[in-house]
């Protein structure tokens, strides 16, 4: 027996007999065991390459082991590798400047997590101390993390298991022109239904209850959901007339994904709070924040705040925010992930939906896109349905098997799969993900 066949299987014993995984069965697991990872890129022990259009859990945003972030984490670990949260040091500051000075307004304090849905219980915790109220509004078509608040904000069905009513949460209708809930006819009018709805909630909730608004700047668990315009601005404004906080969760959208650094300054908007994580180490080493307004900070600038964490601004992790945002900046990433999306991906896939009947929409922004699989173009009946598991989801399992055994690794979410590359994926390696995704339609077609 070889040595990589030697390796995998030590692996892949002890993943099955010591490692939990997330979101999973057990003992149905099968996960692949991954040997190594570049660019792009990463393999199996057998040699098989996968062009991954997932970004891991979309957060690789420069790509997998970018030289520089590596050899930043092993400097800085060689130098320092941890100090208590309470006290300043340089990369830390560092990292705060160089994410505040992005953000958009006044956004200009940073409290550092670990993660996103630690970043989503702080931002709901200072809302709920700086306004002194007690309910969190959230969208249905919404994924705001796992821990506690953070799931049962969440609005998708990753919360009924975990829907233990955890006092104080309003879910709502975001606009969704493909699958309106308003039976709207134009992008127009359904921003106006959506915002008419969500003022009506507002009022019959009772304002004066209502603490904050959470919303993904674009919804991206749900289905990359990219705000009509006037949306958020509509919110800022609902917002303000009620004294509510205006949180946006860019955990998934920040850093690039969207062709900005930040999502929202596609819409020109200012939240209050905005909630980070993923892109900004590219995920290299965890770190989550929150971006925090002047006059929130206000609040706590002679008042104690209430929560802290033990790796809040880790120093390993805030040297990999410093060095991932330094290559972000010097190789254009940004820049290019709002062109692969103008040049190549919007137009690519567009092309792919003119061709295979069973995708029903085509949706997104810079390196962030979904197509909506369909059986039925005119009624838009999903492949699947809403939640499918087991026998019901088939066609889609049968897709991401075409798809994997074409070299791509896909990410698929209901009857979507979200194109979500890393923001500097080569125009190569985007042409050669399209001729995957275009041969592997044909089993999605086969369902019309
Ligand atoms: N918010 C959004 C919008 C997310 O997409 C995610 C993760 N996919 C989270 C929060 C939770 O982040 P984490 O898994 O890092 O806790």
């Amino acid at each position: 027996m070889n040595s990589d066949a030697d390796a995998l299987r030590t692996v892949k014993d002890a993943d099955r007999k010591h490692v939990f995984h997330s979101w999973s069965a057990q003992e149905l697991i099968d996960p692949l065991a991954v040997a190594g990872a570049e660019g792009s890129y990463f393999w199996d022990y057998e040699g098989n390459r996968y062009l991954d259009f997932s970004s891991a859990l979309v957060y690789t945003n420069i790509g997998y082991q970018h030289p520089k972030v590596a050899a930043a984490i092993a400097e800085q670990a060689g130098k320092l590798c941890t100090v208590a949260p309470g006290f300043a040091v340089d990369v830390r500051s560092e990292a705060a400047r160089l994410i505040a000075e992005r953000t958009p307004g006044d956004l200009d304090k940073i409290f550092f997590t670990n993660a996103g849905a630690e970043a989503v219980e702080n931002a709901v915790r200072m809302a709920r101390l700086h306004t002194g109220r007690p309910k969190v509004m959230s969208a249905y078509r919404s994924y705001h993390g796992a821990t506690t608040t953070a799931i049962n904000l969440t609005g998708d069905a990753r919360r009924f298991g975990n829907d233990t009513a955890t006092a104080g949460v309003v879910h709502f209708w975001g606009p969704f022109p493909y699958r309106s809930p308003f039976y709207a006819g134009s992008e127009a009018e359904e921003c106006e239904r959506a915002l008419r709805h969500l003022e009506d909630t507002v009022v019959f909730e009772g304002p004066q209850s209502i603490a904050a608004i959470i919303l993904e700047t674009v919804g991206g668990a749900p289905g990359v959901l990219v705000p009509p315009a006037g949306y958020l601005a509509g919110v800022r404004e609902i917002c303000d007339r009620h004294g509510i906080v205006f949180i946006l969760d860019e955990v998934m959208v920040g850093f690039g994904r969207t062709g900005k650094w930040f999502a929202a300054e596609n819409w020109d908007v200012t939240p209050d709070l905005l909630c980070f994580a993923k892109g900004v180490t590219s995920g290299y080493v965890p770190l989550g924040g929150v971006a925090i307004s002047s006059a929130i900070a206000e609040t706590f600038a002679r008042r104690p705040y209430p929560g802290g964490l033990t790796y809040s601004g880790h120093v390993l992790a805030c040297a990999a925010a410093v060095a991932t945002i330094g290559v972000m900046a010097e190789e254009g990433v940004v820049e290019q992930s709002a062109r692969t999306g103008a040049e190549l991906l919007g137009p690519g896939l567009r092309a792919l939906a003119e061709r295979h009947p069973s995708v029903g929409e085509v949706r997104g922004l810079g390196t962030f896109w979904a197509l909506e699989l369909v059986r039925d173009a005119g009624t838009r009946e999903p492949l699947v349905p809403y939640n499918a598991s087991g026998a019901e989801n088939a066609p889609m399992a049968a897709f991401g098997a075409a798809l994997k055994k074409g070299g791509l690794w896909p990410l698929l979410a209901g009857n979507r799969i979200h194109v979500a590359p890393p923001c500097n994926i080569s125009a190569e390696d985007v042409a050669k993900g399209l001729e995957i995704l275009d041969g592997a339609l044909a089993v999605t077609d086969a369902h019309m």
